[in-house]
């Protein structure tokens, strides 16, 4: 158990007047959770403290060698007027993976969803009232140490800040087109792709843009070893449903391992469908889309939960999917996952983890 000081804000921000205006990660709630590393103490000094500026030494190693890690989670305000979490133990044990990767100290997974429940319980007030809309919540571990050799920094600040965001499709679930990249990756056997860390995005941020420019929502990324397999999309791992199958690329090191992945896998497999986590190549769903059988295409992720796919472009073929509408599957993942996010279904998996009355 952390022992928490909460230092509350003396001048509260306006809480936003339209909930359908707040779009994705643009504004903060009232406070933060802050908690420092030094080797001599270890993790301490968890606190809330008012939402504010950093003070950065400018050589800090995390602005130049990017020693930097992630999570990404949000808290639902159920209709009965409840303040609850979805899984947050697997953000806690994932980002203890990506600390173990870039060289960072871990910090405990109940501490982790401690942290984030006394965060959410302070700013309950900043978790919106509309269907679809949530508090997104932004953990993140920098490394603080003063100097330009490259090292692991002694010291870092655990962080986590709040976001109230609209609800994702406010306009009603759209199906996007995604371009297959095959020039640039995002992933190598033996790189970071597994851990959730900033300097993944930085180096993808070239190939989005291009495909922006051509007028996709995301790129589709292959293996960096072959181009030849599928593995995840933008911000989302991504799934196929082909003659009745669904797949997806295993996480073997190159795929970073979504808690909502894994979910829409425990459900499919709980309504009897066959999940193949493994090795599928993009020519061998081209081919499958040219004989009839590929059904359904989606991307899992927090953010939007379930985004569904209606066209892919890969080199001179294009894959149109489901007429351009959301497929059945799609709609039943899309409809339960909400449903027990937000406590409209009854939660029988055990994965929501109340914070507090709204
Ligand atoms: C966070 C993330 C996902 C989705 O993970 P969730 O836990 O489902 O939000 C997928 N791919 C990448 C690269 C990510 O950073």
């Amino acid at each position: 158990m952390l022992d928490i000081k909460i230092t509350r804000t003396t001048a509260p921000k306006a809480k936003p007047a339209d909930e359908s205006k707040l779009g994705f990660g643009k504004k903060f709630s009232d406070h933060m959770f802050l908690m420092d590393y030094d080797r001599q103490n270890g993790w301490h000094d968890p606190r809330v403290v008012p939402y504010a500026n950093f003070t950065l030494d400018p050589a800090c190693v995390v602005f130049h060698y990017a020693q930097e890690i992630f999570e990404g989670l949000k808290a639902y305000r159920t209709a009965d007027n409840k303040i609850q979490l979805f899984r947050p133990e697997c953000n806690g044990a994932r980002m203890q993976d990506s600390c173990d990767r870039l060289c960072m100290p871990k910090i405990p997974v109940e501490d982790f969803v401690q942290a984030c429940k006394t965060l959410v319980e302070v700013d309950k007030d900043w978790v919106p009232h509309t269907d679809g809309a949530s508090l997104y919540l932004r953990p993140f571990i920098i490394a603080t140490d003063v100097g330009l050799g490259v090292h692991a920094s002694p010291t870092y600040t655990f962080c986590i800040i709040a976001a109230p965001s609209g609800a994702y499709y406010a306009e009603g679930i759209n199906p996007v087109r995604i371009y297959v990249e095959d020039e640039y990756i995002r992933a190598a056997p033996g790189l970071t792709g597994f851990a959730k860390c900033g300097g993944n995005y930085a180096a993808s941020i070239k190939a989005g843009e291009m495909a922006e420019e051509l007028g996709y929502a995301q790129v589709l990324w292959l293996d960096g070893v072959e181009r030849k397999y599928v593995e995840e999309v933008g911000s989302m791992n991504i799934f196929f449903k082909i003659d009745g199958k669904v797949y997806t690329a295993a996480c073997v090191g190159t795929v970073l391992p979504g808690v909502t992945r894994r979910s829409c896998i425990e459900l499919c497999k709980d309504w009897g469908y066959e999940v193949v986590e493994g090795k599928l190549a993009i020519a061998d769903i081209m081919k499958a889309s040219k004989e009839g059988k590929l059904e359904e295409v989606f991307g899992t992720g927090t953010a939007a939960v379930i985004s569904p796919v209606k066209e892919l472009k890969w080199e001179n073929e294009v894959a149109h999917i489901s007429d351009g509408k959301i497929g059945p599957l799609t709609q039943k993942l899309y409809d339960t996952m909400t449903g027990i996010q937000w406590g409209k279904i009854a939660d029988t998996k055990g994965w929501i983890v109340p914070v507090c009355n709204g």
